[in-house]
């Protein structure tokens, strides 16, 4: 244990130049990477490099989480904005402080993998992105524009019910973040607009606020979006909870 005194202080001189090129007031992220470090949380910078795991990090900011060694990475390009790096130390504090588990296929390699990851990030979004935005209110024109693209390619009102049910997944996926973190956006008025098409809002709205209330009870959060969707989707048997 002795090491360690030695390894905090190599840590806090190399994340004071870490961060000193992001764009954007770095004093949250020093801050939050403090509590985080005070709890007991084990994370590591890579600002310039791309993540081995998702070959992500050289365009935007990602986070690993490495179970084996209980230590979060997280790789973003040196001049990133202060809020995409604050962003991902929030990811972090959820998980670690907070204690949300990931919610994942079992076995890992079930086709449902992808769209199971998905909507994992959404609910840790749900707890995130309006942080993020109380933070940083500059982040809202990112995620502005994230969910814009995101609208652009969701399934319109009408179609066959495969499809139908697609659309509400993605609106709902949607309505887990927007009326928390930016609730008078325009984009969040589009999403509304398309909820209200198919009668969805009320349900939408009470599923919005059981995750809120669910806070780190992933379990919980998931069985409001399964029952606002109406469907037991992902399905109980085929996803697992793991820290
Ligand atoms: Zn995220």
């Amino acid at each position: 244990m002795t090491d360690n005194g030695k390894q905090g202080t190599d840590t806090v001189e190399k994340n004071a130049q870490y961060f000193d090129r992001l764009v954007g007031d770095i004093a949250p992220v020093r801050s939050l990477h403090d509590e985080l470090v005070a709890l007991g949380t084990r994370i590591e910078y890579f600002p310039g490099a791309t993540s081995p795991e998702t070959l992500n990090g050289d365009l935007w900011a990602t986070a690993d989480w490495h179970h084996d060694e209980s230590i979060w990475r997280l790789y973003f390009p040196v001049t990133a904005k202060a809020h995409a790096v604050y962003h991902e130390q929030l990811h972090a504090r959820f998980k670690a402080v907070d204690g949300a588990p990931m919610m994942k296929t079992f076995p890992a390699s079930d086709p449902l993998k992808e769209s199971v990851g998905q909507l994992n990030n959404d609910l840790d979004h749900a707890y995130v992105v309006p942080r993020e935005v109380a933070q940083y209110p500059e982040a809202a024109e990112y995620w502005e524009k994230d969910y814009k693209r995101f609208l652009g390619k969701i399934p319109s009102s009408g179609a066959v019910s495969l499809t139908q049910l697609q659309r509400k997944s993605d609106l709902l996926r949607a309505w887990l973040v927007l009326p928390v973190a930016m609730p008078d956006s325009p984009i969040t008025q589009a999403f509304r607009a398309e909820l209200v098409k198919d009668k969805w809002l009320d349900i939408g709205d009470e599923m919005s606020a059981r995750v809120q209330a669910a806070g780190a009870d992933k379990v919980l959060a998931i069985h409001a979006f399964r029952e606002a969707l109406g469907r037991g989707f992902p399905p109980v048997g085929r996803v697992i909870f793991t820290h």
